[in-house]
């Protein structure tokens, strides 16, 4: 393609809203233009690396013995009721009404959409084991779209879904997408680190993100360098404290401390470690209409932190019907005292206590009274709970809940996804089988996705550097940019043409930056754009000679154009 005809616009100033380097590189080079918050188009460039990503996942996907299918964006409410996510799905689901007021959603994900196919057309255990994917536009009204591609309302997602027999089947369908997850992010240039995940709002037993590693990401994820434990800090399992069996305890006592509403100010006042206090987190929960059910308080060693995804699951309701309460509200309800809670004499709420905390003696918490604490708190004795369960983050520092060794901490961008998700679709919309003893049976299922657009974003956030993007050529845009510097000069433009043409015929794909404009500007452009080879034709081009220089590497060349051409070639031919 030549430039001087190529329907593209970079920017030489960073555009405010943009705080990343993904999202300031795709909108200064032209690839994506933004319409509206989180809903983003695609220019030239920008849809020729989403293809690339695409070819490489159909590629892997085809390869895996998954067909590919297209389903509606527009899915009727009466799946989503049929599986019961009509309202667990929360305020993220874009919903709308057709003219005759019936209702339906733009597909945030297609697990209703897929079990109502295979519902409809597998009948017999002949027919499985079975995978379908699409490749296709979702929604979601995310709260707060930001980072441009990473967390936009319109995303484009590739997601398949697994039907088997029995488990044994799922295990090896599982398996098959994960190694070809492995392979798609490998191809796309990303270094990517595969975590035990949890569930969520979809529902199953079993999953594993695959987290590009990056300091932007907005997953965080616990590792172990000892043994191989990797998980979200939202899945990973804490260890408990050892219970102080020995510990005698102490008469409990109510004590003045005035004005010390947080852990810190409460264990410096009384001289505590804040390790022998109990923090309370207080909630209030929404039913499907969303008016005000329940109260519920949480209590975790004042020292750890609060985990919500632990906290929802172990509540079994959706992450959006919970949100902090109104202290006082609260307090007249259920005698709990905004910064003085604890979990002795609440009534009228839900109390979940995390798991370590009954092995612990002579804690400190709050008094439910204004300005008093009370301490030696022992649980069964002075208080006890609804819940016991683990409720913590594992923190950077804390035992691995495999092998005890200090877990480490990473962020990361999630961009991909699988799932075990058993029968809970098939059981609660009714897709059966026929078994060899014609006995009905569920089918069981797995999903796998993988954010297209979010690992466009992923690959710019590895591979960048002050002065643009440096793909890598298996998902870059083109492959060789030929930059002209004097279009004017006849020796020049003869051997620019000429490079143009022999790499077209030996299928690379290459630009040729024609353009009336300074060099210093088509230099700028070229790194900014990050084609991973670049070939400078200039003054030498009467000699035959040319510069050659990749995007990755600072060391340029001066070739003659056979060499370049031949060079060009090899390397596309290998990295492609
Ligand atoms: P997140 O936790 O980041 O909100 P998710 O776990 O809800 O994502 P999934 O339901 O697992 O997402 O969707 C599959 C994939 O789709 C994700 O792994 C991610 O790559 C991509 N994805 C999800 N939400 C968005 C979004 N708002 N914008 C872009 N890509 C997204
Ligand atoms: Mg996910």
């Amino acid at each position: 393609m030549r430039l001087s005809k190529m329907h593209i616009k970079t920017l030489r100033e960073v555009p405010n809203e943009a705080e990343i380097p993904s999202h300031i590189l795709l909108l200064r080079t032209g690839m994506i233009r933004k319409l509206v918050s989180g809903v983003y188009g695609f220019m030239p460039l920008g849809w020729r690396s989403v293809r690339k990503i695409e070819d490489i996942i159909r590629d892997e996907m085809d390869g895996s013995g998954a067909q590919e299918i297209h389903m509606s964006a527009v899915q009727p409410a009466e799946l989503w009721e049929e599986s019961g996510r009509w309202y667990a799905y929360g305020p993220e689901l874009w919903r709308l009404k057709d003219r005759h007021g019936r209702e339906f959603c733009l597909g945030p994900t297609h697990e209703e959409i897929f079990t109502d196919v295979v519902r409809n057309d597998v009948s017999s255990y002949r027919q499985l084991p079975m995978n379908l994917y699409q490749i296709q536009t979702k929604y979601r009204d995310e709260a707060r779209p930001r980072f441009g591609l990473m967390r936009s309302r319109e995303f484009i997602m590739k997601d398949a879904y697994s039907f088997d027999r029995d488990y044994e089947g799922l295990d090896v369908s599982y398996q098959t997408m994960y190694d070809a997850y492995d392979r798609i992010f490998k191809r796309c240039g990303l270094e990517c680190r595969p975590v035990e995940a949890d569930t969520g709002a979809i529902g199953g037993s079993n999953s594993h993100e695959f987290t590009a590693l990056s300091e932007v990401g907005e997953s965080e994820i616990a590792y172990c360098e000892s043994c191989s434990m990797a998980a979200t800090t939202e899945r990973a399992e804490c260890v408990d404290a050892a219970a102080q069996t020995d510990v005698a305890e102490l008469d409990m006592e109510v004590v003045h401390t005035p004005g010390t509403k947080t852990i810190e100010e409460v264990a410096n006042f009384l001289g505590l470690d804040q390790s022998q206090t109990i923090k309370a987190l207080l909630f209030v929960t929404y039913d499907n209409e969303g008016k005000e059910n329940g109260y519920v308080a949480a209590f975790v060693r004042g020292d750890r932190e609060l985990n919500m995804i632990k906290l929802v699951n172990a509540l079994n309701i959706p992450e959006h019907s919970i949100e902090f309460a109104d202290e006082e509200k609260m307090g007249a309800v259920t005698g709990c005292v905004g910064g003085f809670t604890g979990p002795q004499g609440l009534h009228d709420c839900t109390i979940v206590v995390d798991s370590e905390l009954p092995g612990l003696k002579n804690l400190c918490a709050g008094a439910n009274k204004e300005d008093h604490h009370a301490i030696n708190v022992n649980y069964g004795r002075d208080y006890t709970a609804d819940i016991v369960t683990d409720l913590k983050v594992l923190k950077e520092g804390d035992p691995c809940p495999v092998c005890g060794a200090p877990v480490k901490h990473a962020r990361g961008i999630e961009v991909g996804q699988v799932f075990k998700l058993g029968t809970k679709y098939s059981e609660s919309m009714g897709a059966m089988y026929k078994d060899e003893n014609q006995k009905d049976q569920p089918i069981v299922m797995g999903c796998y996705g993988i954010g297209v657009t979010r690992t466009l974003a992923a690959v710019v956030e590895q591979h960048h550097d002050e002065n643009g993007i440096i793909w890598p050529m298996s998902v870059a845009p083109y492959h060789v940019i030929v930059t002209l510097v004097k279009p004017e000069d006849e020796a020049q433009a003869e051997a620019a043409e000429r490079i143009y043409t022999e790499l077209q015929k030996a299928r690379v794909e290459v630009m040729l930056d024609d353009r009336k404009e300074r060099p210093g500007v088509k230099f700028k452009d070229a790194d900014l754009l990050g084609i991973p080879v670049r070939i400078t034709v200039g003054k030498l081009a009467g000699e035959g000679k040319v510069e050659y220089k990749l995007r990755r590497e600072s060391e340029k060349e001066e070739i003659t154009i056979e060499e370049a051409i031949a060079r060009a070639i090899e390397i596309v031919n290998a990295e492609r």
